[in-house]
């Protein structure tokens, strides 16, 4: 399918592996010069090198901790202060117990996984608006729908997130700026690889068994990948996407047994 994005900027946050760079990928195989953000120069720089020679597109790669002002401020710059396409990601936080937290984790985990993401749409929406189009995705996760208990700072930031989109999205849609939200279920990513070794030492198995034990909760029996997550992604940038407006797209492999 011709997504109808070829020659479309877009900024992809968090990419230089995993989740980011999928839906890195799948836009620049839609023809999309990108900009693309990590921490890790060397990982980062590779990517960009990889892709731009796959596809054939402009990728520009900028080493920057997207949570903080100073790494927003600098991707911003590389992009001239305008972008068609946004997409917001950053690292997830860390497990733990709900009697642990400080309000300082609070508040990391707010301005990681909430506001850096409200940050960059104010920073780059306007400008959609004034061109008349405009896509976003924000990768949130599967605990917006379903609770994850170990992981209850992600669930707290990103059900903020969601309630913001969710207003928001209608605010902008008639500037033919959509905003939506990609849920990952689990995918074979280092964070799940992660994920499945906090199981493996709290259980005593191998990590092995931790992930086989776990595609066994999933009705497809596997874990997604990066190139599936991507390809979603890459629609909901899409053209055809038009009238997808302030929705929260779980990609799941059916793992949240509900009936809608
Ligand atoms: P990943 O494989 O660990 O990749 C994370 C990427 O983000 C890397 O490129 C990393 O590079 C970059 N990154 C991390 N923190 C950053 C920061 N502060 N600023 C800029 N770049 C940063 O993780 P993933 O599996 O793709 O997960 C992406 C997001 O989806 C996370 O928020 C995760 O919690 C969420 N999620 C994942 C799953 C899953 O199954 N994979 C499920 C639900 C939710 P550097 O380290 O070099 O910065």
């Amino acid at each position: 399918m011709d997504l109808g994005i070829r020659g479309k900027r877009g900024l992809v946050c968090a990419a230089s592996k995993g989740l980011g760079r999928g839906c890195a990928e799948a836009l620049a195989e839609a023809g999309v010069d990108l900009v693309i953000n990590a921490r890790g120069a060397e990982a980062l720089n590779r990517t960009a090198e990889e892709i731009a020679a796959k596809y054939g597109v402009k990728v520009t790669p900028v080493a920057a901790d997207i949570t903080t002002d100073e790494g927003r401020a600098a991707v911003l710059e590389a992009l001239g202060g305008q972008a068609d396409i946004l997409v917001n990601n950053a690292g997830g936080p860390p497990p733990g117990m709900w009697t642990d937290w400080s309000r300082d984790d609070f508040i990391k985990a707010i301005d990681a996984n909430m506001l850096t993401a409200v940050a960059l749409m104010q920073a780059l929406v306007p400008g959609m608006m004034e061109r008349g189009w405009g896509r976003v995705v924000n990768i949130t996760s599967q605990s917006v729908r379903s609770p994850i208990s170990v992981l209850g700072l992600s669930n707290t930031a990103r059900a903020g997130l969601t309630g913001f989109v969710a207003g928001m999205s209608r605010q902008v849609a008639p500037s033919g700026v959509v905003i939506n939200n990609l849920l990952p279920g689990i995918h074979a990513t280092d964070r799940a690889d992660s994920l499945d070794a906090g199981v493996a030492k709290a259980e005593g198995i191998s990590v092995e068994e931790a992930r086989h034990r776990r595609e066994q909760t999933i009705p497809t029996h596997s874990y997604g990948t990066a190139q599936d997550f991507g390809a979603t992604c890459a629609f909901m940038c899409s053209q055809q996407a038009r009238f997808m407006v302030g929705q929260n797209i779980l990609l799941d492999g059916g793992a949240l047994n509900v009936t809608i």
